[in-house]
This record gives C-alpha cells, structure tokens and sequence, in this order.
C-alpha cells in the first residue's frame, strides 16, 4: 500500500493515495505562484480534507507516487518555496596529473618551432585545437592579422570553452608561440611548452564540469614573443587582441586572468612580480599554502612584463604565474631563449604543483561567483 505522509501546519495525517483530487478554493493569500497568487490547497479523499499550506514536507514510500503528488502541485500552480540551487561542484586538484602535463608539453614542442604568425604556429595551433577537443572541449581558432616590424601578419589564439550559466568569465592563459632566431629548431620547451602542457592536461580534468557557474576559457596566445623589442607592433599580439575584444563586446568588467608561463622549471619557484592584481595573487598564495607547495611562491619587487599587462592596462583583475629565474643555477637565467630552453629540463611534480594550485584557484573564483550570483538574485 503506498501512503503519504502528509505534515500540514499543526496536524499530521496518513493516507491512502490513490484518488485523491486537488482542487482550489478561495482562502486569504497565503503566498505567490507563477499563476498568480495562491491562497492554499486542499486535497480531498471522498469526504475529508486537509489543507496544505506552501513548504509543507512529504515523506512516502515508493519514490514515484511523490513525484505524482509534486507534478500536481505544480500543475495546479502551487509551489513549493524554491529553494537556492547548491552552489557548483569543486574540481578536484588530485585529478591533475603533472605527467600527462608533461606528456602534453612534450606532444606541442613536438610539433617543432612555431615562432609567432608563421605556418609553424598555424601547425600547432591546429595541434592545440585538436588536443582540446581529444579532452572533450570545445576549441576555436581565432585568427587575426597585427601588423609586425616584418609586415603584417596573419596570428591565431586557440579558446578552449568550458561553458557556465553566469555572466562571469575566467580564463586560464599560456602563450605557444617561440622566441624566433633563436636556433632553426627552437624548442621553447618551458617558455612555452610548459603552461601549454599544464592548460591541455586542465582541459581534461575540467572537461566534465557541469555547465554552472561562470564560464572558464582555457587560452593559448600566439605571437606573445617579440621578433626584435616589444613595442605597439611587436609582441604581445595575442592576448592584446583578446583583451581588447573582451572589452568591446562587453564582457571585460566580469573577466578574471590567470596566465601561466615558464612553470616546467626542476627547481620550480614563482616569482609573483608587484604588477598582479592583489586578490588573485593572494588566492594563489593561499591555494599553495593549502596545497603544501608555499616554499615553491616568493613575492618578487619588480614588474614583469607579459601577456597579463594587456589585460591589467584594460582594467581586468590578471595574475601572471611565471618563474623567471630559468638556468643552471639560481639567478643565472641562463636556460631562457637559449638553445638549453629542452624537453629535459621540464619536471612533471613542478608541472604538477602549478596545475594544482591553478584548480584550487579556480574552485575560490567559482565558489566567488556563486555568492555575487546568489547576492543578484536576492536583489
Ligand atoms: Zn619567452
């Protein structure tokens, strides 16, 4: 026998329900449907009545005479108080692995030098796109053409989507392209192989989020290197054009930046330059704390330049996670646009350590957008 529980205000009640009828009758408004104002409902069996008043519980068994009693509710207008959705589920940092990051970083310096605006860069762009999509996101090539101390020439930047349902966005940034003369075959393996390994492996661990919260692009910027000095044409190509498109369609005031770069270092420290936006470095401060790997972040007093500024210049809050002492001993740099820039001087735990922090730093921004959501909604 399937009965109902049915707990009005002030009385309790058990019941057979198998025909029971739903019908209206006119009370003193007691709340508000989207059929307008609802006064009460009264369920009827034969002769005897109960009134139900809006947000009162049911407890039945089997599962499925509920979802009956719940449909006629809703039929007949009546709804139960909506309650606020749960906030969107946490990505799990332990997901990232740091040696498919590695593996992913080796697949694009294996697509050889893709110098900025070249058919090298066509190549891996195409490359980029393809692995995006393999880790099941959805991937654009956005092709633009910048003049360059060479002529103009034609840049690709690739967008991994993750979308959301809030008009918030965050993008997670490396450059691909290499510093051009350096040698014929230039590996750029940590600048920037690296943060391109770390994206694609973040692509497959948040391929499968549920479609809440803001939306997360994964981006991979060409032409971040200069072909002689950085000035207004040389340089920074990629992610000036995607800074100023967010500004123009709208969307730069509810954009946050992380971007990685050099992070593939063995002897991994980040230098968190004075030219971040405060909030951001200190979530990633925190999510290094939590994660166990603070000694590998050190405040740096000095700027660095990078494809953060186009998005700081443009007032969108942007942090750049980059090691800048890259070499065979600390402070030498001597590893960076050299031909010692290989595949061997990449560490999966520090690819690793990067990616995690990256995730936990994601998950304090989600859980920020479901409160600023839930904040507009009340409004
Ligand atoms: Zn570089």
């Amino acid at each position: 026998m399937n009965l109902y529980t049915i707990r009005p205000p002030g009385q309790a009640a058990a019941i057979s329900s198998n025909d029971w009828k739903f019908r209206r009758r006119k009370l003193p408004i007691i709340g508000k449907t989207r059929f307008g104002n609802f006064q009460s409902l009264e369920l009827t069996k034969r002769n005897r009545k109960i009134d139900i008043a809006a947000g009162v519980a049911f407890n039945r068994a089997p599962m499925k005479k509920t979802c009956l009693v719940i449909c006629s509710l809703l039929v007949f207008g009546c709804t139960v108080e909506k309650k606020p959705a749960p906030p969107p589920r946490q990505f799990d940092p332990a997901q990232f692995d740091g040696k498919k990051a590695l593996f992913e970083a080796v697949g694009l310096v294996g697509q050889g030098a893709r110098d900025g605006g070249t058919p090298g860069a066509e190549k891996a762009a195409n490359y980029l796109a393809k692995r995006l999509q393999a880790a099941g996101v959805a991937a654009e090539i956005d092709a633009f053409t910048n003049m360059t101390p060479r002529g103009p020439r034609i840049f690709r930047n690739v967008i991994g989507k993750l979308p959301g349902d809030s008009t918030n966005l965050i993008l997670v940034c490396s450059h691909f392209d290499t510093k051009p003369g350096i040698c014929e075959n230039f590996q750029g393996a940590n600048d920037s192989g690296s943060s391109s390994g770390v994206l694609l492996e973040l692509a497959r661990v948040l391929a499968k989020r549920e479609k809440r919260g803001p939306e997360i692009q994964l981006v991979f910027f060409d032409g971040e290197e200069s072909l002689h000095e950085y000035s207004e044409i040389d340089g920074f190509h990629g992610s000036r054009f995607y800074a100023q498109k967010l500004v123009e369609q709208g969307r730069a005031k509810n954009t946050q930046m992380i971007l990685l770069d050099m992070i593939g270092d063995q002897n991994l420290t980040v230098t968190l330059s004075n030219n971040n936006d405060p909030k951001l470095a200190t979530m990633f401060l925190q999510a290094a704390e939590a994660d166990g790997s603070r000694a590998h972040f050190q405040l740096w007093p000095y700027q660095i330049g990078d494809d953060h500024s186009a998005f700081l210049e443009r007032g969108i809050p942007a942090v750049d996670i980059i090691d800048f002492d890259y070499g065979s001993a600390p402070g030498r740099n001597d590893y960076w646009h050299t031909l010692a820039d290989t595949t061997d001087k990449l560490s999966a735990d520090s690819l690793q350590i990067i990616g995690r922090c990256t995730i936990r730093v994601l998950n304090a921004l989600v859980a920020e957008d479901a409160v600023k959501t839930a904040s507009a909604n009340s409004k």
